[in-house]
């Protein structure tokens, strides 16, 4: 422990003065802050009235001590002259522990004190054993000052006191003032977002509204179409079959002759018909297919007979020595869960497509079967269609402008996508201009 830095009597009133003149002196000595040399000063002081009163006086003593927390602490022990009442200490006003860092009573030696310590600050001068023995030499020199002076003291740290306080308080109004701005400015804010948010989600809700009241005209419109297609086509097809009837009858042999001009307008009004009359059964194909009052029937289909009949049909039909039809036979087992008469209507139509435009070459169609869907592809080396054209080329009456154009309705196509629709698949186009073309259905392979 360190030697005492001063040690002094307390007995009558005015040593209470001296003791609190002497306790700033000491803590200022040590690198107190001056709020903390008040601060102990007027602790010291209470803490020593206390004493005076209830048990005659004490001796005090300050010293410099070591703690726990590796900190320097200035302490101050007050030994009381006669026992404490229990051996306890309950200062008068409780605010002054709060003054300190530690009060109470500890056992020194046997001898019960009153101690009470008070952090000295680490940005304060080193106290070093010379630095004591210097502020003990010089704390040993000073000779306290009056009462008067020591009041005169107590009344300009008063005021001192005052000030800050008067200073704080303003400084909490106005932080004060500053929180309610802000609160009044978040919760102005939080009202702007609220109506802002309404106002946007009554916007999509009309929105919503109007998309479908749209889609409900769009449904109307499509059903009112695919009807007067059906209507139009199923009307057109009696009259337009009873003129191929007619022309037919006209160039029979058993007829009147006709004149070999009369015989050629006769072969175009049949010709003419006759496209009239693979249109209408398109059209009335497609309203078919969009009306849903096409129902697949789904039987076992073997791949390998639709494509052994596909090769015969198409072999008779197509002509050009310098295109090949190639249909590659899948290897069996090949069967899918679909509706054959409708499969072999599209790949027929694809193949169909596929000889018409390609002028040299080959058309080809192979079937790849995936772990649960089987692919039938249709490629050929004709013109391709550019990328932007890809859908369009879906799209009902369309067909892709230029020299490659031969004849056809725009029809095939949408009808195709249609029915490998309705055969729960679909119907993908890859091609470039110059590079052919490949439309791929795929199947599910058990018919779901
Ligand atoms: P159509 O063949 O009766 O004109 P489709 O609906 O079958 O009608 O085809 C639409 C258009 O798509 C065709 O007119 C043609 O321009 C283009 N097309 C279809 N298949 C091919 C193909 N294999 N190669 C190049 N163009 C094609």
């Amino acid at each position: 422990m360190n030697a005492p830095l001063l040690q002094m009597p307390l007995r009558v009133e005015r040593d209470i003065f001296v003791l609190r003149q002497r306790g700033r002196e000491v803590a200022a000595a040590v690198g107190l802050e001056h709020q903390d040399q008040v601060r102990l000063a007027t602790a010291l002081s209470e803490v020593a009235r206390d004493l005076l009163l209830g048990v005659g006086g004490a001796d005090v003593v300050f010293a410099v001590a070591g703690a726990a927390d590796g900190q320097r602490h200035l302490r101050v022990d007050l030994a009381p002259v006669r026992a404490l009442p229990d051996g306890r200490y309950e200062p008068q006003s409780g605010a002054v522990a709060r003054l300190v860092d530690t009060l109470g009573v500890v056992t020194v030696e046997e001898v019960t004190v009153v101690r009470m310590s008070r952090r000295v600050p680490a940005t304060a001068q080193a106290l070093t054993s010379e630095r004591l023995a210097q502020l003990r030499a010089q704390l040993g020199k000073s000779s306290p000052g009056t009462a008067e002076e020591e009041l005169a003291t107590q009344n300009s740290q008063l005021i001192a006191a005052l000030d800050e306080v008067r200073s704080q308080r303003d400084e909490l109004a106005r932080l004060n003032e500053e929180l309610e701005q802000t609160n009044r400015g978040v919760l102005a804010l939080y009202h702007q977002l609220t109506d802002e948010l309404e106002e946007t989600n009554r916007g999509v809700v009309a929105l919503y509204a109007e998309l479908d009241e749209k889609s409900a005209q769009l449904r109307a419109a499509s059903e009112s179409k695919t009807r007067f297609l059906a209507n139009v086509s199923h009307e057109l097809r009696a009259p337009v079959t009873a003129i191929i009837g007619l022309a037919r009858l006209l160039g029979d042999s058993a007829s009147d002759p006709l004149t070999s001009e009369q015989e050629q307008q006769v072969g175009l009004i049949r010709s003419s018909a006759s496209d009239l009359l693979a249109l209408v059964n398109e059209l009335l194909d497609l309203a078919k297919a969009e009306s849903g009052r096409i129902e697949p029937e789904l039987t076992e289909v073997d791949l390998r007979a639709v494509f052994g009949q596909l090769r015969g049909t198409l072999r008779a039909l197509h002509t050009g020595p310098e295109v090949e039809l190639v249909v590659e036979d899948p290897a069996p087992p090949a069967t899918v869960r679909s509706d054959e008469v409708l499969l072999a209507q599209v790949l027929r139509n694809l193949l169909h497509n596929g000889l018409k435009f390609t002028t040299r070459g080959e058309v080809r169609l192979r079937a790849e079967r995936g772990t649960d869907y089987w692919r039938l592809v249709v490629s050929d080396t004709g013109p391709g269609i550019p990328a932007e054209l890809h859908e369009r080329v879906f799209e009902e009456f369309y067909q892709v402008p230029g020299p490659t154009r031969v004849g056809g309705t725009g029809l095939g196509l949408p009808y195709a996508r249609r029915l490998v629709t309705l055969l729960g698949g679909d119907l993908e186009l890859a091609s470039a201009p110059g590079q052919g073309s490949t439309f791929t259905v795929s199947l599910p392979a058990d018919g779901t």
